[in-house]
């Protein structure tokens, strides 16, 4: 194996059990690892403790080997390195690049509205930057309170420590200027979970050596400030192949929440991975 070698992974949550557009994404990864003579890897990210269950993770296992799949071993089960990622923010919170935020959403939501609005990106609309402000009298009076935080990107003083923001490249859309500011002082550390979506995802990454990161269009916008993470933490910045979500017929992405079939449930009615793949695009 030479260094150049790809390395892809596919990283479900296990809130539950995969279902048709889980297995296509799954197997874009595979995919691409397979053609390119590269190694494939699987994540399971289950932080959310709170959406998690570690029931549905031996499901997952299942299913994707059903669907042909392997990968190798060890699974990263980053609920299980809960203190890398706290490491991480530490080392962020150390250089000044977050800030404690006790805004509420609806706190939030209200002082866009007296603000006239705010730009929106894919988590919502952009934090307008209130706690960023606070003196360091009134982040302690708070949080001698007892308050609840989360801490968020201080996202001028980030890009003033990273100094020329690099491009970085999507196969399909070619290179991309790195635009961060879609997400603005993005939460970085949750107050519910002691971490984030984007912390861990970055941190692992960069340690698993990621090369290739094949995932839903729905995580494009999230790239601009994975790139900002990247350089904050000094881990190289991957490609990246962001793919079209499966749909169903009227268009609707498939989503737990609508109710798209189960792998499992596909699985009992007798349906193949062949008959999976025929539905695929492309
Ligand atoms: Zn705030």
């Amino acid at each position: 194996m030479t260094d150049s070698a790809t390395v892809t992974r596919f990283a479900p949550s296990p809130t539950g059990n995969l279902h048709k557009g889980h297995a296509f994404a799954a197997f874009q990864a595979f995919h691409f690892a397979r053609e390119t003579e590269g190694r494939f890897l699987l994540r399971i990210e289950d932080i959310d403790f709170n959406r998690c269950d570690p029931e549905h993770t031996q499901q997952i296992l299942d299913d994707l080997r059903w669907l042909g799949l392997d990968w190798e071993e060890p699974v990263r089960i980053q609920s299980e390195h809960l203190e890398d990622y706290q490491r991480a923010a530490e080392s962020l919170r150390q250089q000044g690049l977050l800030y404690p935020c006790f805004c509420t959403r609806k706190e939030i939501l209200r002082e866009i509205e007296n603000a006239g609005g705010a730009p929106h990106g894919s988590e919502g609309p952009v934090y307008p930057g209130t706690c960023r402000n606070l003196s360091e009298e009134e982040r302690t009076e708070k949080m001698t309170a007892g308050a609840d935080f989360a801490l968020r990107l201080d996202l001028a003083t980030a890009l003033d420590r990273i100094g020329d923001l690099p491009p970085w490249f999507d196969t399909e859309k070619g290179e991309q200027t790195t635009r961060p500011e879609l997400l603005g002082d993005a939460v970085i550390v949750r107050k519910d979970i002691g971490t984030s979506y984007h912390l861990a995802v970055v941190h692992d990454d960069g340690l698993q050596g990621i090369t290739d990161i094949v995932r839903g269009d729905d995580l494009f916008e999230a790239t601009h400030l994975h790139v900002v993470l990247q350089q904050l933490l000094g881990l190289p910045t991957p490609r990246y192949h962001h793919h079209a979500l499966l749909t169903d017929r009227d268009g609707e992405r498939l989503a737990k929440r609508n109710q798209s079939i189960t792998l499992k449930s596909l699985r009992e009615q007798g349906v193949t991975p062949e008959d999976l793949k025929k539905e695929w695009p492309g």
